[in-house]
């Protein structure tokens, strides 16, 4: 099977090496397509997103690749964008730069502390439970909420084309169980989260860096939320996250038979400028 991804980072964010690097590596792959999805610059110091002033210059290496390598690999302009209400979010970078090819929406924030820095809440566990504490009262079942109501509050409104690591927040699971996926109130979220990528008509993300950096058991969705999905229909997407060119397809022959375990035909990936159905053959 000729994979494609659209969720890279390379060394104009957190990720390694150069645009150039990914590409070679996707050739050798014999990839049908790669999109690069930088971390967009955020309004206030973050040490894994791009400096805005590299924003143009990354759009323009990605179009000089374009050109060079046609005939190789197909290659697409994207960012991963946050969406903090007011600050940032992922229309905003669509209006703002027609070379952009597509957005990934993901939460990596959420709400700010009482002095006015944001809450990053897939950072360290430490980060997370010092949120919790101060911003949500140590109610871990207001803040989970919250994540989901910026989730769909940045679909509905700020509408990405694929929406990212959709139940990241669960990483934390992996050093104390903060909460339970089987819980109904999680079910409900979750279940309210796909409504409204249903009515939106985004690409859902399935994601396997979290399996590879042993921060989960299992992809970004749960193989629970991937039963729900193919239940309603919504396309799928697959995804490694990579940060460095050897993780470009990683664990995507795996993931793509459990995907087709449970009843996916397709993948949506990018070709010939579109979105496409690519039957899911391991
Ligand atoms: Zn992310
Ligand atoms: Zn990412």
């Amino acid at each position: 099977m000729s994979w494609s991804n659209t969720h890279t980072h390379s060394s104009f964010c957190d990720g390694k090496y150069s645009l150039k690097k990914y590409v070679t590596q996707a050739i050798h792959l014999g990839m049908t397509s790669l999109g690069f999805s930088s971390h967009a610059p955020l309004p206030f110091p973050c040490d894994w997103c791009m400096k805005s002033e590299s924003l143009l210059p990354y759009l323009s290496i990605i179009g000089q690749l374009k050109r060079q390598f046609k005939h190789e690999v197909e290659l697409y302009a994207g960012l991963e964008v946050d969406y903090i209400p007011d600050h940032v979010s992922p229309t905003y970078f669509q209006k703002q730069e027609p070379q952009l090819d597509y957005t990934i929406g993901s939460i990596h924030y959420v709400d700010f502390f009482n002095n006015g820095t944001p809450w990053e809440v897939d950072g360290s566990f430490l980060t997370f439970q010092k949120g919790l504490k101060e911003i949500f009262n140590g109610n871990i079942k207001k803040a989970v909420s919250r994540y989901f109501a910026l989730t769909r509050e940045m679909i509905k409104n700020h509408t990405p084309t694929v929406l990212g690591h959709l139940d990241k927040i669960k990483i934390h699971n992996r050093y104390a169980p903060i909460f339970n996926e089987q819980e109904l109130w999680y079910r409900r979220e979750i279940e309210s989260v796909l409504q409204s990528v249903k009515s939106a008509g985004v690409i859902l993300e399935v994601n396997t860096r979290g399996i590879y950096t042993k921060k989960s058991p299992d992809p970004y969705p749960s193989g629970w939320i991937l039963e729900r999905i193919h239940k309603k229909g919504i396309p799928v997407t697959l995804n490694s996250d990579a940060h460095h060119p050897k993780d470009l397809i990683r664990l995507f022959p795996d993931t793509s038979k459990h995907l087709s375990n449970i009843g996916f035909a397709n993948l949506k990936i990018l070709k010939g400028g579109k979105w496409i159905d690519q039957p899911l053959t391991t």
